[in-house]
């Protein structure tokens, strides 16, 4: 692979939402939500769709290819070993996360409350300040409202001197 400065990448999670499930955004258990994830992980779609904008960056594939949703092991796992896997793969590329935008869609509960908490957590998982990663939260206005779906951009910078 020819050593380009930066690389974009993109992903997208979506989780159907059910009453008696826990909703964990980001890392951070959501504490007034109503409907959890359905999922075979702990169904957290901010770090499952920022793993995948790291992936696709380098056209390393998705996370089903390495987190088979299929697989035992994985059942009920914590999200965020996802991510350290995910950034594993791209730092042995020679590239690190710069910034990251994060647009949550999510009828309820509100998560601007969160964004500060949100925020930190996920900078804290990429290795980068809370003032790059941005979180934009909107509604579904009604249309999906057993639904959550989060859509991320990355940028990748080389860390090779
Ligand atoms: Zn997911």
């Amino acid at each position: 692979m020819a050593a380009v400065p930066f690389r974009v990448g993109f992903g997208e999670d979506a989780h159907r939402l059910e009453a008696g499930l826990p909703l964990v955004l980001g890392g951070v258990p959501v504490p007034d939500a109503e409907l959890g994830a359905v999922a075979h992980s702990d169904g957290d779609a901010v770090l499952h769709a920022v793993a995948d904008a790291l992936l696709s960056g380098l056209a390393l594939g998705d996370i089903g290819q390495y987190f088979p949703d299929t697989a035992a092991e994985w059942k009920g796992m914590d999200s965020r070993v996802i991510l350290a896997k995910a950034l594993e793969l791209v730092r042995g590329r020679g590239y690190a996360p710069v910034n990251v935008a994060v647009v949550v869609t999510l009828d309820k509960p509100k998560l601007g409350p969160l964004r500060a908490e949100i925020a930190a957590s996920v900078a804290r998982l990429l290795n980068l300040p809370p003032s790059e990663v941005g979180l934009s939260f909107k509604t579904s206005e009604g249309l999906a409202p057993r639904h959550v779906q989060t859509r991320v951009t990355v940028l990748l910078g080389s860390i090779e001197g």
